[in-house]
């Protein structure tokens, strides 16, 4: 998908509410010709008289037939989200008056919007950048507090504004670089090769950091992969049905919500844990089994927490250790969850809470704990680091231009350390800026902006 100029300047219309049945609807439509076009069907007063920001109640007719009363927001050209002339008609829900709104105006010859088109518009006409176009297909998508917040800070400039600044510095030193390429033979030096390695050094913190965002951000947006862990009978799948039903229950509980849950995923404090591999968990009891064989270890490696479940009416503190030391070797962090304290035998309680003061005690089957279970959780996943507005790279295409920026440094200082000539410096340094310049849009390709917007649903 790619747009002709022509394309460009056409006025094009969706509803951007969802389909199906609301109490309203919203349909938009943007171009120059929005405002004038709505006129012609808009029977109350002149909108191509009113000014931007304004409602006006009125009807829509299709020559003598009303087809509904409706609202009718106008937003003049450049003030508004895709920067032309953009009108929102709030119409009733009903899917039979919205199409017929629709129809008139395409029958006027305006065109339906293709998917993205309305953030396609912005980004050409400078709304925002590319990352942050992005971002505004992540907010849409975003269903947990930590996923929107990342995707919010994106859109409002999040690590655009970091790179850009860099960037030009970066440019700084390209065209110093290039002068003294001018001057040739005359050995001059106007880029101090101390200063452009000082440069490129923090450009590279930089990048690292964000490169390992990425793991975080991929965490915000798709969810901490968690894997419930111990032998069989140790109350596993009791577990995680408490958590989901405990977590439906709070869903249906907000009134009127129709969100359908994502089986074997909960939100904990504004957070998704997405657990692996727990439709075995729930049909068999036994797929992952005792910590030690080795497929289960392959899959608690893929996992960023593990729930460490025993129960404590059948396991002995030695069987406890042996266990602990595997998991303090895979490295995963792991929370040790000592399930049916209803029937425990206290001596082990006692022995465990002197050898692991953190050891969190629970009662699976009487949903017992599960909130401090639940603190404990959040406790271990250290969510703090997304919630102070630190940047985060949540989207694929930014990782991968950061790690050829941050291969592209490299090289520059290793250019500076074998004293390569000029010339060849330049051509490291102009690498980099593109790589830069690709993440915030500065540099794209109509594949690119056709790969990204095309993600986006139609009417935004
Ligand atoms: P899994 O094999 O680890 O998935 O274990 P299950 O969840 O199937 O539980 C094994 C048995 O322990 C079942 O009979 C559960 O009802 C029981 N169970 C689970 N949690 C508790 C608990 O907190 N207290 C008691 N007394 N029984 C529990």
């Amino acid at each position: 998908m790619s747009f002709s100029l022509a394309e460009r300047n056409d006025t094009i219309i969706a509803l951007a509410t969802p389909q199906g049945v609301g109490a309203i609807a919203v349909i938009r439509l943007s171009g120059q010709d929005a405002i004038k076009l709505t006129n012609e069907v808009f029977f109350g007063k002149n909108l191509e008289k009113q000014d931007s920001h304004t409602i006006h109640f009125g009807t829509i007719r299709d020559g003598e037939k009303v087809i509904d009363e409706v609202l009718v927001s106008l937003f003049i050209a450049p003030k508004s989200f895709t920067k032309e002339n953009v009108v929102e008609i709030s119409t009733h829900g009903s899917s039979y008056i919205i199409n017929q709104v629709i129809k008139l105006f395409l029958k006027k010859g305006v065109r339906p919007a293709k998917a993205g088109e309305f953030t396609q518009r912005a980004f050409l006409n400078g709304q925002f950048d590319l990352a942050q176009a992005e971002a505004v297909a992540d907010l849409i998508h975003a269903d947990s507090e930590a996923s929107h917040s990342a995707a919010l800070s994106q859109m409002r400039g999040g690590f655009s504004g970091e790179i850009q600044v860099l960037r030009e510095k970066l440019i700084h030193f390209a065209s110093m670089i290039e002068l003294e390429l001018d001057f040739g033979e005359e050995d001059v030096e106007f880029a101090s090769r101390t200063e452009l390695q000082e440069l490129v050094e923090r450009l590279l913190r930089v990048v690292e950091e964000l490169i390992l965002s990425f793991d975080l951000g991929n965490v915000i947006k798709n969810g901490v992969p968690t894997v419930i862990a111990g032998k069989p009978n140790a109350g596993k799948s009791t577990l995680l049905n408490a958590l989901l039903n405990e977590e439906k229950a709070i869903v249906s509980d907000i009134a009127g919500t129709t969100r359908d849950l994502i089986e074997d995923e909960i939100n904990i404090g504004g957070v998704i844990f997405r657990f692996i591999d727990t439709a075995g968990l729930r049909e068999t009891t036994d797929t992952i089994e005792a910590i030690g064989v080795s497929r289960t270890q392959e899959k608690m490696k893929t996992a960023s927490l593990i729930l460490y479940l025993f129960d404590l009416g059948d396991t002995d503190l030695v069987e406890i250790n042996r266990d602990v030391n595997k998991l303090e070797n895979l490295g995963v962090p792991f929370l040790k969850i000592a399930n049916k304290l209803d029937k425990a035998n206290p001596e082990l309680v006692s022995e465990l809470k002197s050898k692991y003061p953190d050891t969190i005690f629970i009662s699976a089957g009487n949903k017992e704990n599960l909130e401090g279970l639940k603190v404990k959780i959040l406790e271990l996943v250290n969510l703090d680091k997304f919630k102070t507005g630190n940047t985060i790279v949540t989207n694929v295409r930014h990782y991968d231009s950061l790690i050829k920026t941050r291969d592209s440094l490299l090289d520059i200082l290793r250019g500076i350390d074998d004293q390569i000539t000029n010339d060849f410096v330049a051509m490291d340094i102009r690498r980099s800026l593109h790589y830069l310049g690709e993440i915030t849009g500065e540099i794209t390709t109509d594949d690119l902006l056709a790969n990204i917007f095309s993600k986006f649903c139609i009417g935004k």
